[in-house]
């Protein structure tokens, strides 16, 4: 039978039946792209129903939900026209401007349906809004106009974290105090807006998965710095080398739809390496350098009547609170720098020069399970291979450039291989390369709350008491309880050391140190900023919950059982780091590259408070 319609305005007569599909096969046709978008290189879905589209009598369709429809006598069909073009341009200058798909953005809808049900929000209203973006640069960004204010950020920020960095006005919705703000970004884990509930299950029809914008977008996010790391990987006057850190492997896996809890260590080197990174190494290893400066550290305090308890300093989103709410604390705090500003420093000396790389042309890319890392690696003093080389004269002091050039989210980073078109899950794994990716067992547990303090005691009562640990793992530690204790027996001295975890816990503790209470005699205290440790960091995949905190501690548990060495102190790579180049811990170099400052931000956050009231 045949049926005669108009294609492209033409005439044409097929012999049927028909179903669109059909046609645009026998025809040969394709369908329209704007050649100005970047991004549409980027979407990797055949099915994407955001730009797969047609015009059928004078209707704009997706193809992917009309495919199977019957071809009529007569009917009109278009793969390029004058509308489509328009549709196409406003869906991708969204896409370009916002990083958001048009298609997930009203999938979300669903959700603020939900809340004006729940007598949260007036959509009509909410159509109207036009407020400026607020956020606290560089980590934590908030869209009002997105926003259903449920509050959830506020109460997670004020209630849990106890920061009060969040405040509420009827009229202008989400209010952030930058200067009190921590950058922990547990407000954007409890956002309902970036979680996955409609988008999952009809996306999940549409293919969407694979695409990087396939996540939907909260109304508060983190500041997203994947177009920086695209830029740099196509830039030929720049060498990009990377580290991830202990928890992205437990997590990354979720969005590419590996078993939760499941590492995919080798996997991302593989991944990383095809991404274009020409060094890919592991923060697993400044981990157990950390140990070594940080125990060492607490050796000398116990030994020469340092300052005590000694404060863990890995955390930045608790390094900020304690710089705001707790200045008079900061000489507790260890002044080693965390793995991951570690890492760059010795990456752009040490390896640069062994490398034979100019160390102004390497690109540190760093991928963490936090926010807060981006504002660490921005501060001001986060520059000492700079200040390496322009002491050895190597470099002109207008030459500037940071140790750690940008950092990315789990969330970002899962982005970012999307973009690349690299299936995380079905990628064959690698290894790291040498010099800074070897790691012991005692580096993955850094992953979860405290993993920091089993890590260093394993190394610090060998130094000191000159014999190894009878046991490794301290189970009361490793709890998801807020608060944990231990007391561990060094040559005759009961060593006392505490865990906290999440701000509002930290809190309890920082004021019974400050108040002489309980927690001022002791000699070493684990801090970190999000519950559970990295493993719940507010840059981690959403969802995280008490069941996928549970899962990412299990896998870096394993990761840890797993290992022949599993003390940061043999780490061969680290042995040879110190041989070759540190010298020793706590030595001269090592003061200059691994070691920090803090300051007291308490003015800042006072004075933001009295002119906000
Ligand atoms: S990033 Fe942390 S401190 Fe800042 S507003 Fe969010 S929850 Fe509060
Ligand atoms: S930003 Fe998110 S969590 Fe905060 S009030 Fe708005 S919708 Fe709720």
């Amino acid at each position: 039978m045949d049926v005669n319609i108009e294609l492209n305005g033409q005439p044409v007569t097929l012999n049927g039946p028909l179903t669109l599909w059909d046609v645009l096969q026998k025809q040969r046709l394709t369908l329209h792209r704007p050649q100005e978008f970047a991004e549409l290189a980027w979407i990797n879905n055949p099915r994407c129903p955001l730009v797969n589209l047609l015009e059928v009598d004078g209707q704009v369709v997706p193809l992917a939900v009309r495919a199977e429809l019957p071809v009529r006598e007569g009917m009109k069909i278009n793969t390029s026209s004058v509308q489509l073009d328009s549709v196409l341009k406003e869906r991708l200058t969204h896409l370009r401007d916002r990083q958001q798909c048009a298609f997930i953005a009203r999938l979300q809808e669903f959700t603020a349906a939900e809340a004006e049900s729940n007598g949260m929000v007036d959509l009509e209203q909410r159509a109207q809004w036009d407020f400026l973006m607020r956020g606290s640069s560089p980590s934590v960004f908030h869209d009002p106009n997105a926003c259903v204010r449920c509050k959830a950020c506020v109460d997670t920020c004020n209630d849990t974290q106890q920061v009060g960095a969040l405040s509420f006005d009827e009229e202008q919705g989400v209010l952030f105090d930058d200067a009190k703000c921590t950058r922990c970004g547990q407000c954007i884990l409890s956002c309902p807006m970036g979680f996955r509930k409609m988008t999952d299950f009809v996306g999940g029809m549409m293919g969407c998965a694979p695409c990087p914008f396939s996540r939907p977008l909260g109304a508060m996010r983190e500041v997203d710095d994947t177009g920086k790391v695209w830029n740099a990987l196509k830039d030929p006057e720049k060498y990009v080398v990377v580290q991830f850190a202990p928890a992205v492997r437990a997590t990354l896996g979720e969005e590419f739809g590996v078993e939760l809890g499941e590492l995919v260590t080798e996997k991302l080197y593989a991944a990383l390496r095809r991404l274009g990174c020409r060094q890919v190494w592991d923060t697993n290893f400044s981990a157990d350098l950390t140990i070594m400066e940080e125990g060492y550290e607490l050796v000398d305090r116990l030994k020469n009547g340092g300052r005590l308890p000694q404060f863990t300093s890995c955390s930045p989103g608790w390094i900020r609170y304690c710089e705001i709410f707790y200045p008079d604390l900061i000489p507790h705090l260890s002044t080693a720098k965390s793995p991951q500003q570690m890492l760059g420093a010795v990456a752009k000396t040490f390896a640069a020069e062994r490398l034979d790389v100019d160390p102004r042309k390497m690109f540190v890319l760093s991928i963490m399970p936090c926010t807060a890392k981006k504002m660490e690696a921005a501060r001001e003093e986060m520059n000492s291979a700079y200040r390496y080389w322009l002491e050895k004269g190597t470099i002109q002091a207008d030459e500037q450039f940071p140790d750690i050039d940008v950092v990315l989210t789990s969330r970002e980073a899962a982005k970012l291989l999307k973009m690349a078109k690299i299936d995380l899950a079905g990628i064959a794994g690698e290894q790291p390369d040498p010099l800074l990716g070897q790691y012991t067992g005692a580096a993955p547990i850094f992953g979860r709350t405290g993993g920091v303090m089993e890590a260093a005691l394993r190394t610090a009562y060998e130094v000191v008491a000159g014999k190894p640990l009878d046991t490794l793992e301290f189970e009361a530690l490793g709890t998801m309880e807020g608060v944990k204790v231990a007391t561990v027996p060094v040559n005759g001295i009961d060593v006392k050391v505490a865990v906290a975890h999440g701000l509002g816990n930290a809190r309890k503790v920082c004021d019974s140190v400050r108040s002489g209470g309980e927690f001022a005699s002791y000699h070493f205290i684990e801090f970190m900023g999000c519950e559970g440790g990295c493993i719940g960091g507010g840059g981690q995949i959403i969802p995280t919950t008490t069941l996928t905190r549970q899962a990412r501690t299990r896998g870096v548990n394993r990761d840890d059982r797993e290992h022949a060495i599993r003390k940061s102190h043999e780490n061969p790579e680290v042995e040879q780091l110190y041989k070759d180049f540190l010298e020793k811990p706590l030595g001269h170099l090592s003061h200059h590259l691994l070691h920090t400052t803090y300051v007291d931000r308490s003015q800042q956050a006072a004075s933001s408070t009295a002119a906000t009231e």
